[in-house]
C-alpha cells in the first residue's frame, strides 16, 4: 500500500515525504546582488507593486559581442533606461550572461518596464543578454535560466508550464526571446527542464542542432574586464 503523502512545514522548507523522498524547496541559484555591480536605481512608486504571478522570458535583443563585461552592460542598460526611458531601474528583474551569472535587477516586488503593449503586473521579467535570432546561447546561460526558473515558481508557486516567452505575451509585436531560445519554450523542453530541477534532478542543457536556416554560431562567452 502506498504510503500517504505527508507534508510538512520546517523552520521555513517545505519537506514532503513521499515515494521520491524528502524533497526541500529548490534552492535559490548564486545571484550577483545590485550593490556587488554598483546599482544606482531611483524610487519607484508604490502604484506598481506587485505580486508574481508570471515568469516571462527575454533576450536583449542585442548582438552581444563580448566587448563590454556584464556588468558593465547591466549598468549601462539601468543609467540608458533611466536617461531616455524614464525608467527609475532595471526594465527585469534578473538578467543572465552568456558565461551562466545572474545578475538581480529590478526587485521582484514592482512590475517590469516594456517597449511593448500587455499586462505588465505579475511578471517577473527574466533576461539573457545575446540576440537569439542571429547567435546561438551558451548552455551555462540556458541552465541558469532553468534553475532561476525553477527557484521562482518554486518559491512563488507559479506552474512551470506558465512560463511564457515574451512574444506570447506580446503578441504581435516582438520576435522576444529569439527564435533559438523560443524553440524549448514551444517544443516543451525547457518546461522538462524546469520540472527536472523542481524534482530534485540537475538536467543536462543539451542544446541540441541548429533550428534549420537558424543561427548556428553560439554567443561569445568570455567577456573582457572592464
Ligand atoms: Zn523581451
Amino acid at each position: 500500500m502506498r504510503a500517504p503523502i505527508v507534508v510538512a512545514v520546517l523552520a521555513g522548507l517545505i519537506v514532503a515525504d513521499d515515494e521520491s523522498g524528502l524533497k526541500a524547496l529548490t534552492a535559490r541559484p548564486e545571484i550577483v546582488a545590485a550593490t556587488e555591480w554598483g546599482s544606482k536605481p531611483q524610487p519607484i512608486p508604490d502604484s506598481r507593486k506587485q505580486t508574481p504571478k508570471f515568469v516571462t522570458i527575454h533576450h536583449a535583443g542585442v548582438v552581444w559581442t563580448a566587448k563590454v563585461a556584464p556588468e558593465v552592460f547591466v549598468r549601462n542598460m539601468q543609467s540608458w533606461g533611466q536617461r531616455d526611458k524614464g525608467w527609475p531601474d532595471l526594465p527585469y528583474h534578473f538578467l543572465i550572461a552568456p558565461d551562466g551569472r545572474i545578475f538581480e535587477g529590478r526587485p521582484l516586488e514592482y512590475e517590469p518596464e516594456s517597449n511593448t503593449k500587455y499586462p505588465l503586473a505579475g511578471n517577473v521579467g527574466v533576461e539573457m543578454m545575446g540576440s537569439f535570432e542571429t547567435q546561438r546561447p551558451d548552455p551555462r546561460q540556458i541552465a541558469s535560466c532553468v534553475k532561476l526558473t525553477a527557484w521562482l515558481c518554486d518559491r512563488f508557486a507559479i506552474d512551470p508550464a506558465t512560463v511564457r516567452g515574451h512574444k506570447d505575451a506580446a503578441s504581435g509585436q516582438t520576435t522576444c526571446p529569439g527564435k533559438d531560445f523560443d524553440r524549448y519554450l514551444k517544443d516543451g523542453q525547457f518546461v522538462r527542464w524546469v520540472r527536472e530541477t523542481l524534482a530534485g534532478e540537475a538536467p543536462a542543457i543539451d542544446p541540441g542542432p541548429p533550428l534549420p536556416g537558424g543561427p548556428t554560431e553560439t554567443i561569445p562567452s568570455t567577456s573582457p574586464a572592464s
